[in-house]
C-alpha cells in the first residue's frame, strides 16, 4: 500500500505548512513623517509570515538607507538603528526562505542602483518559473548575489530598458509565472503591485498624512491606519508627492486567491478580499461539525489557529469547548527554523495538556491540517496520555496530497501523508477514534467566495494557470 512510513521513529517532527513572508510599505506627505517607526511596527504584526529574517529601506527624498539582518524583528532593529533610518517613505519585509536558503544575503528588502535609479525591492510569493529565467538572465550576462528568487525580478526591472517603473514592471511580470504581491521602493515614489491571480493577500490603507500598503490588514490597525480596500490582482498602485495612482497593469484571467490563508496564515484579525479570518474560519467550524456529527463531551482548540475554528465547531455542534492544551508561548512558532533539528521536539516544548480538563472525556480537538501526520499523532498520544477516554481529530480543511508552488513551504508530495494514504489509514497512524477533514464544498462555502476564484491546488492538484503558459 505504502511509499510513506508510517512509523512514529519520526515523531517529534513538527510537519505544518510554512508560510511565505509579508511585506509593507509606507509614504507619508510630510518631509517629517517618521516612515522607519511606522514600518517597524507594521513588520511586528506581521511577523507571523516570516522569522527568519528582517529588513527595512527609508528614503528621504534623494538617500536610501537600508538596514537588515537575520532573525525576528525585535533582534533585527535596536531603537537605534530605526532612529538612523531617516525618511518619509519606506518598505519592509519579514521572510521565510520559501526559495533560496536562509542567510543574510537572501534576507530583503534588496536593494540595487541600476538604469532606473536606486530601487529596493521586497516580495511575498513564489517565481514559479524562476529556474528557467535564471538560466535566461545568467546566458545574458547577469550575476546573482543572493539564491533568493527576488533577485530575479530586480534583473528583470533592470534589463527591461524601459524608461518608467510601471513599463519596466509590466515587462518583468509578464515574463514571470507564479504569484507575487510586491512592493518597492525609489528615493521619491512607492509601489506595489499584485500578480494577476491575487494568489497572495495586499491591501491599501491610510492614515493622517500617509498611504501605506501590506500584506494583511493586522498591518494597518496596528500603525492606526484604516484600511481602505484590498489591490486588486494585476493592479498597480504608485504613491509619490503627487499622491495615489492606480492602474490595471496586467490582465486578470482568474482570480485563485490560496485558500491556505483563509484556513491558517493569515491572522485572525485581517481581511482579504472582503471576508475577516476570524469569521470564516469560524464558519469553517460550523461547517465541519455540520459534515462529522460526532459526539464529544469537549471541544479543545489546537491552540493557537485552531481557536476561530473550534468556536464555531463548538456553537454549531453544541457541545462545550475549553482549553485543554496549555501553550508555551515563549517556545515561538514551531516551525520558527528551517532546519530539522531545531524543529524536534517542538510539539511537547509548546504543547501541554490539562490533564484535569482532559480525564474521562471524549474530546473533539480541532486543528486546521495534516501535513506528515507526525503532529497530529503526538497530539492525540498528548490527549490519551492525559486521560482521554475517546480522540476525535476534526481538520479545517481538505486533505493535503499536493505541493504548492506559489510560495509555500510543503514537503515533497511524497511525503504528504494524505498522497499515498486514505483518510483510515491516517486514522489508524495518528491513533485517533475519528478522523474528519472539511470537504471542499464545506471551504468554499466557508470563505463565501465563487470555487473559481481560490486556489486549492495543493489538495486537489488542480493548479491555476498564472500566465499564458500556465505553471
Ligand atoms: S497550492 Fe495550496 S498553499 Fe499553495 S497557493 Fe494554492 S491553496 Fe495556497
Amino acid at each position: 500500500m505504502t511509499t510513506h512510513r508510517l512509523v512514529a521513529d519520526d515523531m517529534d517532527m513538527i510537519d505544518v505548512p510554512r508560510e511565505e513572508c509579508g511585506v509593507f510599505a509606507v509614504y507619508g506627505e510630510s518631509e517629517s513623517f517618521d516612515a522607519a517607526a511606522v514600518t517597524h511596527n507594521a513588520l511586528f504584526s506581521l511577523q507571523h509570515r516570516g522569522q527568519e529574517s528582517a529588513g527595512i529601506v527609508v528614503s528621504d527624498g534623494e538617500t536610501i538607507s537600508v538596514h537588515k539582518g537575520m532573525g525576528l524583528v525585535r533582534q533585527v532593529f535596536t531603537e537605534e538603528d530605526i532612529r538612523s533610518l531617516n525618511g518619509h517613505l519606506a518598505i519592509g519585509h519579514v521572510r521565510y526562505s520559501t526559495a533560496g536558503e536562509s542567510l543574510l544575503v537572501n534576507a530583503q528588502p534588496i536593494h540595487a542602483r541600476c538604469s532606473l535609479g536606486p530601487i529596493a525591492l521586497a516580495h511575498n510569493g513564489n517565481i514559479a518559473n524562476a529556474a528557467e529565467l535564471i538560466s535566461e538572465l545568467t546566458s545574458a550576462g547577469a550575476v546573482f548575489q543572493s539564491t533568493s528568487d527576488t533577485e530575479i525580478i530586480v534583473n528583470l526591472l533592470a534589463r527591461a530598458g524601459r524608461p518608467s517603473i510601471a513599463e519596466a514592471l509590466r515587462e518583468a511580470c509578464l515574463k514571470m509565472t507564479g504569484s507575487y504581491s510586491l512592493v518597492l521602493l525609489t528615493p521619491n515614489s512607492v509601489s506595489a503591485i499584485r500578480d494577476p491571480m491575487g494568489n497572495r493577500p495586499l491591501c491599501l490603507g491610510r492614515m493622517a498624512g500617509a498611504y501605506m500598503i501590506a500584506s494583511e490588514s493586522c498591518a494597518l490597525s496596528t500603525v492606526g491606519a484604516k484600511f481602505l480596500r484590498d489591490i486588486e490582482p494585476g493592479e498597480l498602485v504608485t504613491i509619490d508627492a503627487d499622491g495615489l495612482h492606480s492602474v490595471k497593469l496586467l490582465e486578470s484571467k482568474k482570480r485563485a486567491v490560496c485558500a491556505m490563508e483563509y484556513i491558517y496564515f493569515a491572522r485572525p484579525d485581517s481581511q482579504i478580499d472582503g471576508k475577516v479570518m476570524h469569521l470564516v474560519r469560524k464558519e469553517m467550524g460550523r461547517q465541519l461539525a455540520r459534515e462529522s456529527k460526532i459526539e464529544a463531551d469537549l471541544v479543545i482548540p489546537v491552540p493557537d489557529s485552531g481557536w476561530s475554528t473550534a468556536l464555531g465547531f463548538a456553537e454549531a455542534s453544541g457541545i462545550p469547548i475549553d482549553i485543554g492544551l496549555n501553550v508555551n508561548r515563549y517556545v515561538g512558532r514551531t516551525f520558527i527554523q528551517p532546519k530539522q533539528e531545531l524543529r524536534n521536539r517542538g510539539v511537547t516544548l509548546k504543547l501541554t495538556p490539562i490533564d484535569a480538563v482532559i480525564r474521562g472525556k471524549r474530546i473533539a480537538i480541532i486543528d486546521d491540517s495534516i501535513v506528515r501526520g507526525t503532529t497530529s499523532s503526538v497530539l492525540v498520544s498528548l490527549l490519551r496520555e492525559a486521560g482521554a477516554s475517546e480522540v476525535h481529530m476534526l481538520i479545517s480543511s481538505p486533505p493535503w496530497r499536493y505541493a504548492c508552488y506559489y510560495g509555500i513551504d510543503v514537503p515533497a508530495a511524497k511525503e504528504l501523508v494524505a498522497s499515498s494514504h486514505s483518510i483510515e489509514e491516517i486514522r489508524r497512524f495518528i491513533n485517533a477514534d475519528s478522523l474528519h477533514y472539511l470537504s471542499l464544498d464545506g471551504l468554499y462555502a466557508a470563505i463565501g467566495r465563487p470555487a473559481d476564484e481560490i486556489c486549492v491546488a495543493c489538495f486537489t492538484g488542480d493548479y491555476p494557470a498564472t500566465d499564458a503558459s500556465g505553471v
